[in-house]
């Protein structure tokens, strides 16, 4: 495809790379290093073919219905080779169900989420990598994420599963903070997770509008919604 669409997404997918290139060289780091998850949400599915085109392999979602429905839509050729992290608030009836089609979930923040999830990838046969999202301040709790100190609990928790792997830690800047400061935060807490997980390496942070202070603290994945796709529609 190479409508006006394509090349407005190919211009801003260009843009957002140079920025990730410009940020990891800024903090010594291989722009290899950190991981470009497209989020796809309110977008329809052919923007998502349109990408898959410009050469973006992973996306992320974060609704159940949305989520599922846009990927199906795919061919199986396309969706080859193409991962589906599952970034948003989860209950657990819907755990069950993310657990059939997506590859990552960032965002498990308490036990019964990672024991719903890890019963129905057994059912569904199939093994899940896990992020635990974590909430860096407590002062927003409709954002979803575990609190600093249950973390390693939850971690354990889904260690402790056969079809969960533990791979990191997400979070999203806190509102009105300053996201040099809540990245540092995270970056501590994934220390300390791997002290005794020491496979969970990845962090998911940075958004469109805080890449760089992500990829300064050490992000291996940046989450990039508008910045790619445009303002979304009004919600
Ligand atoms: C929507 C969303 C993003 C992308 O946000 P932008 O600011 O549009 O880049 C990242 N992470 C999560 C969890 C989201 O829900």
């Amino acid at each position: 495809m190479s409508d006006a669409r394509t090349q407005e997404l190919a211009r801003n997918l260009d843009a957002v790379r140079e920025r990730i290139r410009g940020a990891a060289q800024a903090a010594g780091r291989d722009a290899d290093q950190v991981r470009l998850v497209v989020v796809s949400k309110y977008f329809p599915v052919q923007d998502v073919r349109r990408l898959i085109g410009l050469g973006v392999t992973e996306f992320g979602e974060n609704k159940d219905q949305e989520a599922s429905a846009k990927f199906a839509e795919l061919g199986e050729g396309e969706r080859t080779g193409v991962r589906l992290h599952f970034v948003g608030q989860l209950q657990s009836n819907k755990a069950g169900h993310v657990a059939g089609y997506a590859d990552v979930v960032q965002s498990v923040d308490r036990p019964k989420i990672a024991t719903a999830l890890a019963r129905a990838a057994a059912r569904h046969d199939r093994r899940l990598e896990v992020m635990l999202q974590v909430d860096l301040d407590g002062s927003d709790p409709g954002r979803g994420g575990v609190l600093p100190a249950d973390l390693p609990d939850l971690a354990r928790a889904v260690a402790d599963t056969d079809e969960l792997r533990l791979t990191g830690l997400m979070a999203v800047a806190p509102r009105g903070a300053d996201p040099a400061a809540a990245f540092a935060r995270l970056a501590e807490l994934s220390a300390q997770v791997r002290q005794e997980h020491p496979d969970a390496d990845r962090i998911s942070a940075g958004m469109s509008g805080d890449l760089e202070a992500a990829i300064a603290a050490g992000a291996t994945h940046v989450r990039i919604g508008s910045a790619v796709l445009g303002a979304r529609p009004a919600q």
